[in-house]
């Protein structure tokens, strides 16, 4: 992704480094038309009873399942996740509008309080046009996960994407269209990073949710307060992996080498500190090099690959900086390390061994397939370690003894713990972080409650 004297942003395919396409950018009258459409689209939908917009947020579902095949194709062009991934994705996306059309107006219902008052009751109705400032790393989930429950909620979407993934953005609002969704229900803006926080500061605008980075997110909380509008965050993540004395070895190498070396290690809940107790960290550290080993990195078009290309060139330079510079500070590197010869932006499953606290790859957020590997002596000096970030989104927890593990997940400073498996996101569950992995929360009952007003109604006499 690049931009060319402004005037178009340029997506680059990161398994061959040819451009894809140039996409014209907005001018601030399309802006305005845009924003225009999507505020009167809203004005409508909320009078739209509930059951029907639930019915057309199936219909999304639907839509997308029906066109999974390009979608899935977009997205692997774009961003080089594996095809078999980039279909899963769009299946998971599409199972997140069946879930917010089956559940959503159940969540959304009045609620009676018996009070004083003749008649008092709360509901729920919606905010207006939300702005969603998406990232790349899974183009069609980030904004779904959002766009669900905000679109049965009675609000309208507009999606600021990553650059890099413009045509998946414009695919998708295009598959929206096709699904019945009146026209501004998802509107997409061809605009960079930059011009995001005037949009804003647009009174059409009535609150932003932002997944993406801790310093992208400190910019739109502060535009967001500034303009006093509601702002949810999913920001970045630095992840614990925690394997103690009694866990099974080899679910967690398995469960660990998947939740790192998935979508190329850049996923915000990806394991990217594994804290191991001393007393098995050779053996952990030997499987999970075998794992790692073992996974086909290649075109994210042949369906045997698991590893393909990252997604743009800045981000393999990234973590092969921090990895490298982790290892001149004085950790070993145990596997991978090397890029290959040859076009797209490919980086090895690797591994890096004795990472201590000051080192770049714990302070910083590592967003591709490089594994930390902290050894720790004891479950106290696990958690103290974890806990020892600027993050707070999810961990994962290896222990036989699940009692333990559920009194030592008190002590985890995230907004989720997994044990004995790895973090993930699934819509019965609120998903979101705490510190600077930002705040609010997205998918359940809590995520569809983000954007509503919440209003009392009491009925005096
Ligand atoms: P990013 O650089 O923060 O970009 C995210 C979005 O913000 C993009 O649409 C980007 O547009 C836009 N943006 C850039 N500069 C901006 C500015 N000054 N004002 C407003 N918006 C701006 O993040 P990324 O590199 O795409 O994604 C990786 C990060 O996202 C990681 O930190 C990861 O952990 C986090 N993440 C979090 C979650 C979660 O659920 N918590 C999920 C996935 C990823 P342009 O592309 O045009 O710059």
């Amino acid at each position: 992704m690049a931009m060319t004297a402004t005037r178009t942003i340029t997506t680059i395919n990161p398994a061959t480094e040819a451009v894809i396409e140039q996409h014209e950018i907005d001018s601030p009258e399309i802006v305005d038309r845009k924003l225009e459409q999507a505020y009167s689209a809203f004005q409508q939908w909320r009078t739209v009873p509930i059951e029907e917009r639930a019915a057309g947020v199936r219909r999304l579902g639907a839509a997308l399942r029906a066109n999974k095949t390009a979608l899935a194709t977009m997205i692997s062009t774009e961003m080089g996740k594996p095809i078999a991934d980039a279909e899963g994705e769009v299946e998971k996306s599409a199972g997140n509008c069946d879930y917010y059309a089956d559940n959503g107006p159940a969540m959304l219902a009045r609620e009676v309080v018996e009070t004083t008052a003749r008649e008092s009751y709360v509901t729920f109705e919606p905010l207006g046009v939300i702005l969603a400032v998406m990232p790349w790393n899974y183009p069609v989930w980030q904004l779904i996960r959002h766009a669900a429950p905000a679109l049965v909620g009675g609000n309208v979407v507009v999606l600021k994407h990553a650059s890099n993934v413009t045509g998946s953005a414009k695919l998708i609002e295009q598959v929206a269209r096709d699904a019945g969704l009146p026209e501004g229900a998802i509107t997409t803006l061809v605009i960079p990073g930059s011009r995001v926080e005037a949009i804003i500061d647009d009174p059409r605008i009535a609150a932003v949710t932002l997944t993406g980075s801790d310093a992208v997110g400190s910019k739109i909380a502060e535009a967001a307060g500034r303009n006093i509008k509601k702002s949810v965050l999913e920001l970045g993540g630095s992840d614990a992996f925690i394997v103690l004395a009694d866990a099974d070895l080899d679910g967690a190498a398995d469960y660990g080498a998947r939740s790192r070396f998935q979508n190329a290690g850049q996923v915000c809940i990806s394991a990217k500190r594994f804290i191991v107790v001393d007393s098995v960290a050779d053996d952990f550290v030997a499987k999970l090099k075998e794992r790692a080993e073992a996974i086909p990195m290649g075109s994210p078009f042949e369906r045997t690959t698991k590893l393909g290309p990252m997604a743009r060139v800045d981000l393999r330079d990234e973590i092969e900086r921090q990895m490298q510079a982790t290892i001149n500070e004085g950790a070993t590197l145990v596997t991978g390390g090397t890029r290959p010869d040859g076009p797209g932006y490919y980086f090895p499953a690797s591994i890096v061994d004795h990472v201590t606290n000051e080192m770049t790859m714990f302070r910083q957020e590592t967003f591709g397939p490089v594994a930390a590997i902290i050894r720790v002596p004891d479950e106290e000096t696990a958690i103290a370690v974890a806990n020892d970030s600027q993050y707070g989104l999810g961990g994962a927890l290896w222990t036989r003894d699940i009692e333990k593990a559920k009194a030592l997940a008190r002590k985890i400073e995230t907004g989720g713990v997994f044990i004995n498996g790895m973090t993930t996101s699934n819509w019965k569950v609120p998903f979101g972080g705490v510190k600077r992995s930002g705040y609010g929360r997205e998918l359940s009952t809590y995520g569809m409650r983000e954007f509503v007003n919440i209003q009392t109604v009491w009925i005096e006499q």
